[in-house]
């Protein structure tokens, strides 16, 4: 069977029009329009960086290395990304009571830029950092990174960025709020997300389990896409957001 890329659109904006619970879950493909690359495939950041700095056990071993790379990584130039239009669109459809949660792997800021206000980050954020002495939380950019690592301005213990490093356990609020919205969404809407990240590549398949029609948006196929996707949108978040939009916002949809 051809594959047509207006009708698969259409086939999604209906089902999003009759959820009633609907969740978007997205990873770091959202935000490569915004310019940051994602960690894996041909542009991904491990292509140029060792992922073993974002161990928890490297940083506490080796504070000042891990931080170098993070500097450049994380708040050298993911520090001026703005939000991209898919981000923008999602705060749309939240605005239009189409869209209920967001869980997102992203740490980058840009949903709540965007204006969502019912984001959860599985990872956390990377706009604080957190002091391992007292847990004082600053904003990253009233810290100093000239030198590194940095040191909290209380009491001088040891700051690192407020996302979780691979080896860490997953924050509870975002992790009871995947859970539930895999328990009562009708649609579950994947961008950018190769599945590969655990444990949050899980969240996707029980919402499936649990009766939520899978629409997904990648340039490529993903781990999802074969295994649980109902719908695949095939294509960059911004343009097949842009292009699921038109049609969610024009009234009335065929088949509604
Ligand atoms: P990933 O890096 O493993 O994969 C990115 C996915 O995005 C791929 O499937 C790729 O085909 C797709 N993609 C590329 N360009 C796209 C576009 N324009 N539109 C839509 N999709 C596109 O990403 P992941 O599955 O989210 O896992 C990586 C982990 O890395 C996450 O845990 C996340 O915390 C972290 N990360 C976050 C950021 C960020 O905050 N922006 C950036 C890099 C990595």
């Amino acid at each position: 069977m051809s594959y047509n890329l207006e009708q698969v659109v259409h086939e999604a904006a209906i089902l999003l029009r009759n959820s009633k619970f609907t969740t978007a879950f997205t990873g770091a493909g959202i935000s490569v329009e915004s310019g940051i690359p994602p960690f894996r495939g041909e542009e991904g950041l491990w292509n140029k960086y060792d992922p073993r700095y974002l161990e928890i056990g490297f940083f506490l071993a080796q504070p000042e290395e891990s931080w170098k790379v993070i500097k450049q990584i994380f708040y050298d130039f993911f520090g001026e990304a703005t939000p991209n239009s898919a981000h923008l669109m999602l705060a749309k459809m939240e605005r239009e009571g189409m869209l209920h949660r967001i869980i997102t792997q992203n740490i980058d800021n840009l949903h709540q830029e965007a204006g969502s206000t019912q984001v959860y980050e599985f990872h956390g954020n990377s706009m604080k950092l957190v002091c391992l002495a007292c847990f004082r939380k600053s904003p990253y950019r009233e810290i100093s990174l000239e030198e590194l690592p940095p040191r909290c301005p209380d009491c001088q213990g040891l700051l690192k960025p407020d996302f979780v490093f691979f080896g860490e356990p997953i924050p509870q609020k975002p992790m009871i709020a995947a859970y539930d919205a895999a328990g009562k969404s009708d649609v579950f809407l994947i961008i950018g997300s190769t599945g590969e990240v655990m444990p949050a590549n899980q969240i996707p398949p029980m919402a499936k389990q649990n009766g939520a029609k899978i629409i997904e948006i990648n340039p490529q196929e993903s781990n999802y896409t074969n295994g649980i996707t109902d719908i695949f949108l095939k294509g960059k978040a911004g343009e097949l957001t842009s292009l699921l939009g038109e049609i969610l916002f024009s009234t009335p949809l065929q088949n509604d």
